[in-house]
Protein backbone atom coordinates (compact mmCIF):
# COMPACT_ATOMS: atom_id res chain seq x y z
CA UNK A 1 0.00 0.00 0.00
CA UNK A 2 1.93 3.10 -1.54
CA UNK A 3 -1.05 5.73 -0.33
CA UNK A 4 -2.00 7.25 2.66
CA UNK A 5 -5.66 9.32 3.68
CA UNK A 6 -4.15 12.25 5.91
CA UNK A 7 -7.35 13.93 8.41
CA UNK A 8 -6.13 16.63 10.44
CA UNK A 9 -7.51 19.73 12.32
CA UNK A 10 -6.00 23.11 13.63
CA UNK A 11 -7.15 25.59 15.26
CA UNK A 12 -5.23 29.08 14.76
CA UNK A 13 -5.70 32.49 13.39
CA UNK A 14 -5.96 33.00 9.82
CA UNK A 15 -5.97 36.60 8.69
CA UNK A 16 -7.00 35.85 5.27
CA UNK A 17 -8.64 32.95 4.47
CA UNK A 18 -9.40 33.48 0.68
CA UNK A 19 -6.15 34.54 -0.33
CA UNK A 20 -4.39 31.60 1.90
CA UNK A 21 -6.94 28.85 0.17
CA UNK A 22 -5.68 29.97 -2.95
CA UNK A 23 -2.33 29.85 -2.12
CA UNK A 24 -2.86 26.38 -0.55
CA UNK A 25 -4.71 24.82 -3.36
CA UNK A 26 -1.87 25.49 -5.52
CA UNK A 27 0.81 24.10 -2.98
CA UNK A 28 -1.84 20.89 -2.66
CA UNK A 29 -2.06 20.74 -6.23
CA UNK A 30 1.74 20.54 -7.13
CA UNK A 31 2.02 17.71 -4.60
CA UNK A 32 -0.30 16.27 -6.96
CA UNK A 33 -2.51 15.35 -3.66
CA UNK A 34 -6.59 15.15 -3.96
CA UNK A 35 -9.10 15.62 -1.37
CA UNK A 36 -10.99 18.39 0.51
CA UNK A 37 -9.64 21.29 2.87
CA UNK A 38 -11.44 24.20 4.51
CA UNK A 39 -10.18 27.17 5.81
CA UNK A 40 -11.65 29.95 8.15
CA UNK A 41 -10.56 32.67 10.40
CA UNK A 42 -10.46 30.00 13.08
CA UNK A 43 -8.18 27.47 11.47
CA UNK A 44 -7.68 24.63 9.04
CA UNK A 45 -9.89 21.11 8.60
CA UNK A 46 -8.66 18.54 5.94
CA UNK A 47 -8.50 15.41 4.63
CA UNK A 48 -6.31 14.55 1.77
CA UNK A 49 -5.04 11.38 0.22
CA UNK A 50 -1.61 10.77 -2.00
CA UNK A 51 1.18 8.64 -2.20
CA UNK A 52 3.80 8.43 1.41
CA UNK A 53 6.20 10.56 -0.53
CA UNK A 54 3.51 13.67 -1.47
CA UNK A 55 1.52 13.06 2.33
CA UNK A 56 4.88 12.89 3.72
CA UNK A 57 6.14 16.51 1.74
CA UNK A 58 2.84 17.91 3.14
CA UNK A 59 3.21 17.08 6.41
CA UNK A 60 6.43 18.53 6.78
CA UNK A 61 5.63 21.44 5.82
CA UNK A 62 2.78 22.31 7.80
CA UNK A 63 4.88 21.44 10.47
CA UNK A 64 7.06 24.23 9.38
CA UNK A 65 4.91 26.49 9.36
CA UNK A 66 4.95 28.32 12.44
CA UNK A 67 1.08 29.33 12.38
CA UNK A 68 0.35 25.32 12.55
CA UNK A 69 2.90 24.56 15.37
CA UNK A 70 1.55 21.81 17.22
CA UNK A 71 -0.40 20.13 13.96
CA UNK A 72 -1.18 16.78 14.70
CA UNK A 73 -1.99 14.27 11.62
CA UNK A 74 -3.53 11.07 11.37
CA UNK A 75 -2.90 8.80 8.61
CA UNK A 76 -4.54 5.88 7.47
CA UNK A 77 -3.10 2.99 5.09
CA UNK A 78 -4.67 2.79 1.57
CA UNK A 79 -4.81 1.30 -1.73
CA UNK A 80 -5.22 4.40 -3.72
CA UNK A 81 -6.59 7.81 -3.78
CA UNK A 82 -9.33 8.21 -2.08
CA UNK A 83 -10.57 11.79 -3.83
CA UNK A 84 -11.12 12.48 -7.30
CA UNK A 85 -10.46 16.41 -7.08
CA UNK A 86 -8.57 18.60 -4.81
CA UNK A 87 -10.51 21.26 -3.37
CA UNK A 88 -9.21 24.22 -0.82
CA UNK A 89 -12.67 26.62 0.29
CA UNK A 90 -12.86 29.69 2.48
CA UNK A 91 -15.32 29.01 5.52
CA UNK A 92 -17.24 31.04 7.91
CA UNK A 93 -16.25 28.57 10.68
CA UNK A 94 -14.59 24.94 10.67
CA UNK A 95 -17.87 23.53 11.92
CA UNK A 96 -20.88 24.23 11.14
CA UNK A 97 -22.31 25.32 14.75
CA UNK A 98 -23.85 28.73 14.44
CA UNK A 99 -23.46 29.38 18.04
CA UNK A 100 -24.96 33.09 19.14
CA UNK A 101 -21.90 33.52 21.01
CA UNK A 102 -18.71 31.59 19.71
CA UNK A 103 -16.32 29.11 21.40
CA UNK A 104 -12.36 29.95 20.95
CA UNK A 105 -11.14 26.48 21.45
CA UNK A 106 -7.75 27.84 22.54
CA UNK A 107 -9.64 29.29 26.03
CA UNK A 108 -12.84 26.71 26.82
CA UNK A 109 -12.55 23.11 25.86
CA UNK A 110 -13.63 19.89 27.38
CA UNK A 111 -10.70 17.83 29.15
CA UNK A 112 -8.59 16.02 26.55
CA UNK A 113 -8.93 12.34 27.20
CA UNK A 114 -6.54 9.79 25.31
CA UNK A 115 -8.11 6.16 24.17
CA UNK A 116 -7.61 4.45 27.31
CA UNK A 117 -8.51 7.30 29.42
CA UNK A 118 -11.82 7.64 27.13
CA UNK A 119 -12.48 3.98 27.65
CA UNK A 120 -12.29 3.55 31.20
CA UNK A 121 -14.20 6.46 31.66
CA UNK A 122 -16.90 5.23 29.27
CA UNK A 123 -17.23 2.43 31.63
CA UNK A 124 -17.82 4.44 34.62
CA UNK A 125 -21.95 4.18 35.91
CA UNK A 126 -22.09 7.79 36.05
CA UNK A 127 -20.85 8.44 32.14
CA UNK A 128 -22.77 9.74 29.61
CA UNK A 129 -21.31 9.36 26.17
CA UNK A 130 -22.76 11.69 23.27
CA UNK A 131 -22.16 11.53 19.63
CA UNK A 132 -21.80 15.16 18.31
CA UNK A 133 -21.90 13.63 14.57
CA UNK A 134 -24.49 13.42 12.25
CA UNK A 135 -26.70 10.74 12.81
CA UNK A 136 -26.20 9.19 9.49
CA UNK A 137 -22.77 8.55 10.76
CA UNK A 138 -24.01 7.22 14.10
CA UNK A 139 -26.70 5.16 12.18
CA UNK A 140 -23.86 3.01 10.83
CA UNK A 141 -21.42 2.42 13.81
CA UNK A 142 -21.29 4.32 17.19
CA UNK A 143 -20.00 3.68 20.84
CA UNK A 144 -22.15 1.53 22.47
CA UNK A 145 -24.99 2.98 24.74
CA UNK A 146 -24.42 6.90 23.12
CA UNK A 147 -26.54 9.10 22.56
CA UNK A 148 -27.88 10.09 19.16
CA UNK A 149 -29.04 13.81 19.35
CA UNK A 150 -31.90 13.86 16.93
CA UNK A 151 -30.66 16.33 14.29
CA UNK A 152 -30.46 16.68 10.72
CA UNK A 153 -27.91 19.41 11.34
CA UNK A 154 -24.40 20.07 13.50
CA UNK A 155 -25.56 23.13 13.98
CA UNK A 156 -28.60 22.00 16.04
CA UNK A 157 -27.55 19.92 18.29
CA UNK A 158 -26.99 22.83 21.05
CA UNK A 159 -30.49 23.41 20.93
CA UNK A 160 -31.00 19.78 21.53
CA UNK A 161 -29.19 19.19 24.02
CA UNK A 162 -30.43 22.41 25.95
CA UNK A 163 -34.08 20.52 25.07
CA UNK A 164 -33.14 17.31 26.47
CA UNK A 165 -30.78 18.78 29.83
CA UNK A 166 -32.18 15.87 31.74
CA UNK A 167 -30.35 13.63 30.35
CA UNK A 168 -26.49 15.03 30.75
CA UNK A 169 -27.02 17.13 34.40
CA UNK A 170 -25.67 15.61 37.08
CA UNK A 171 -23.36 12.92 34.89
CA UNK A 172 -19.84 12.76 33.83
CA UNK A 173 -20.25 14.02 30.38
CA UNK A 174 -18.10 12.65 27.33
CA UNK A 175 -18.38 13.71 23.81
CA UNK A 176 -16.53 12.26 20.64
CA UNK A 177 -16.62 13.05 16.77
CA UNK A 178 -14.44 11.51 13.77
CA UNK A 179 -11.33 13.45 14.06
CA UNK A 180 -12.23 15.72 17.04
CA UNK A 181 -12.87 18.65 15.32
CA UNK A 182 -16.19 18.97 16.34
CA UNK A 183 -15.16 18.32 20.14
CA UNK A 184 -13.08 21.12 20.47
CA UNK A 185 -15.73 23.17 20.52
CA UNK A 186 -18.99 21.36 21.68
CA UNK A 187 -17.59 20.21 24.61
CA UNK A 188 -16.22 23.92 25.34
CA UNK A 189 -19.83 25.01 24.61
CA UNK A 190 -21.67 22.12 27.19
CA UNK A 191 -18.89 23.35 29.90
CA UNK A 192 -20.28 26.83 29.76
CA UNK A 193 -23.67 25.65 29.41
CA UNK A 194 -23.27 24.08 32.89
CA UNK A 195 -22.60 20.64 32.17
CA UNK A 196 -19.76 19.90 34.55
CA UNK A 197 -15.98 19.24 33.42
CA UNK A 198 -17.10 17.47 30.37
CA UNK A 199 -14.39 15.13 28.55
CA UNK A 200 -13.77 14.42 24.95
CA UNK A 201 -12.02 11.87 23.39
CA UNK A 202 -8.89 13.31 21.85
CA UNK A 203 -7.68 12.78 18.25
CA UNK A 204 -11.78 11.46 17.81
CA UNK A 205 -12.59 7.81 17.16
CA UNK A 206 -9.82 7.97 14.36
CA UNK A 207 -7.38 7.65 16.71
CA UNK A 208 -9.03 5.48 18.86
CA UNK A 209 -9.42 2.76 16.44
CA UNK A 210 -5.75 2.73 15.82
CA UNK A 211 -4.95 2.38 19.49
CA UNK A 212 -3.03 -0.33 20.74
CA UNK A 213 -4.33 -0.14 23.96
CA UNK A 214 -8.10 -0.11 23.41
CA UNK A 215 -7.98 -1.69 19.76
CA UNK A 216 -11.39 -0.16 19.49
CA UNK A 217 -13.43 -1.71 22.58
CA UNK A 218 -16.57 -0.60 22.84
CA UNK A 219 -17.27 0.55 19.12
CA UNK A 220 -19.97 -1.08 17.32
CA UNK A 221 -20.55 -1.23 13.74
CA UNK A 222 -17.87 0.54 11.39
CA UNK A 223 -16.85 4.44 11.38
CA UNK A 224 -18.27 6.48 8.44
CA UNK A 225 -15.65 8.61 6.92
CA UNK A 226 -15.92 11.79 4.54
CA UNK A 227 -14.01 9.91 1.30
CA UNK A 228 -14.45 7.24 -1.37
CA UNK A 229 -14.25 4.75 1.38
CA UNK A 230 -17.48 5.60 3.06
CA UNK A 231 -16.76 3.33 6.46
CA UNK A 232 -13.78 1.96 7.77
CA UNK A 233 -13.18 -0.78 10.69
CA UNK A 234 -12.43 0.27 13.80
CA UNK A 235 -13.04 -2.19 16.79
CA UNK A 236 -10.32 -4.97 16.68
CA UNK A 237 -11.73 -6.72 19.18
CA UNK A 238 -15.74 -7.75 18.05
CA UNK A 239 -17.37 -6.90 14.75
CA UNK A 240 -21.23 -6.41 15.90
CA UNK A 241 -23.04 -4.98 12.87
CA UNK A 242 -25.92 -1.92 14.16
CA UNK A 243 -26.13 -0.79 10.44
CA UNK A 244 -30.03 -1.75 9.43
CA UNK A 245 -30.71 -2.19 5.16
CA UNK A 246 -33.15 0.91 4.36
CA UNK A 247 -35.51 -1.49 2.37
CA UNK A 248 -35.86 -4.61 4.84
CA UNK A 249 -34.18 -3.78 7.94
CA UNK A 250 -31.46 -6.92 7.96
CA UNK A 251 -28.06 -5.63 9.26
CA UNK A 252 -25.91 -3.83 6.58
CA UNK A 253 -22.94 -1.61 6.79
CA UNK A 254 -23.06 -1.06 3.04
CA UNK A 255 -23.92 2.78 2.55
CA UNK A 256 -25.02 3.28 -0.91
CA UNK A 257 -26.41 7.05 -2.35
CA UNK A 258 -29.95 7.33 -3.70
CA UNK A 259 -30.22 7.47 -6.94
CA UNK A 260 -32.10 10.31 -7.84
CA UNK A 261 -29.90 13.40 -8.11
CA UNK A 262 -32.65 15.10 -6.62
CA UNK A 263 -32.50 13.11 -3.58
CA UNK A 264 -29.07 12.02 -2.90
CA UNK A 265 -29.44 10.74 0.41
CA UNK A 266 -27.00 8.31 1.77
CA UNK A 267 -29.06 4.69 2.90
CA UNK A 268 -27.81 1.72 3.68
CA UNK A 269 -28.94 -1.21 1.11
CA UNK A 270 -27.22 -4.52 0.23
CA UNK A 271 -26.56 -5.33 -3.46
CA UNK A 272 -29.75 -7.68 -3.87
CA UNK A 273 -31.86 -4.47 -2.93
CA UNK A 274 -30.02 -2.25 -4.54
CA UNK A 275 -31.23 -4.47 -7.98
CA UNK A 276 -33.97 -4.91 -6.51
CA UNK A 277 -35.30 -0.84 -5.78
CA UNK A 278 -33.25 0.69 -8.72
CA UNK A 279 -31.43 2.23 -5.81
CA UNK A 280 -34.10 4.37 -5.37
CA UNK A 281 -34.78 5.70 -1.46
CA UNK A 282 -38.81 6.06 -2.27
CA UNK A 283 -40.64 5.49 -5.56
CA UNK A 284 -40.81 8.78 -6.47
CA UNK A 285 -36.34 8.44 -6.49
CA UNK A 286 -37.08 4.98 -7.94
CA UNK A 287 -39.12 6.26 -11.32
CA UNK A 288 -37.34 9.26 -11.22
CA UNK A 289 -36.57 10.34 -15.26
CA UNK A 290 -32.90 11.28 -13.59
CA UNK A 291 -32.51 7.87 -11.70
CA UNK A 292 -28.61 7.22 -12.04
CA UNK A 293 -29.25 3.70 -11.36
CA UNK A 294 -30.99 3.18 -14.62
CA UNK A 295 -29.38 5.13 -16.93
CA UNK A 296 -25.84 3.74 -15.91
CA UNK A 297 -27.27 0.36 -16.41
CA UNK A 298 -28.94 1.69 -19.53
CA UNK A 299 -32.61 -0.25 -18.38
CA UNK A 300 -34.87 0.04 -20.71
CA UNK A 301 -39.05 0.49 -19.55
CA UNK A 302 -40.05 -2.61 -19.60
CA UNK A 303 -37.12 -3.82 -17.39
CA UNK A 304 -38.03 -1.19 -15.06
CA UNK A 305 -41.20 -2.01 -14.99
CA UNK A 306 -40.36 -5.41 -14.53
CA UNK A 307 -38.50 -4.63 -11.29
CA UNK A 308 -40.91 -2.52 -9.95
CA UNK A 309 -43.82 -4.80 -10.08
CA UNK A 310 -41.56 -7.52 -8.71
CA UNK A 311 -41.94 -5.28 -5.31
CA UNK A 312 -45.26 -4.39 -5.48
CA UNK A 313 -45.19 -1.84 -7.36
CA UNK A 314 -46.22 0.00 -10.57
CA UNK A 315 -44.62 2.36 -12.77
CA UNK A 316 -45.55 5.69 -13.01
CA UNK A 317 -45.50 6.86 -16.64
CA UNK A 318 -46.19 10.64 -16.22
CA UNK A 319 -43.62 10.71 -13.49
CA UNK A 320 -40.88 9.27 -15.68
CA UNK A 321 -41.42 11.40 -18.93
ZN1 LIG B 1 -34.13 9.13 -2.67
Amino acid sequence: MDYRVLLYYFYTKIEDPAAFSKEHLAFCKDLELKGRILVAYEGINGTLSGTVEQTNKYMEAMKADPLFEGIVFKIDESEGHSFKKMHVRPKNELVNLGLEEDVNPHELTGRHLAPEDFLEEMKREDTVVLDVRNTYEFDVGHFRGAIRPEVKNFRDTPQWVRDNRELFEGKNVLTYCTGGIRCEKFSGWMKREGFGDVGQLHGGVATYGKDDTTKGELWDGQMYVFDERLTVPINRIEHVIVGVDHFDGTPCERYINCADPDCNEQILASEENEYKHLAGCTHECRVSPRNRYVIKNGLTEEQVKERLAAIGEEYDFVAAK
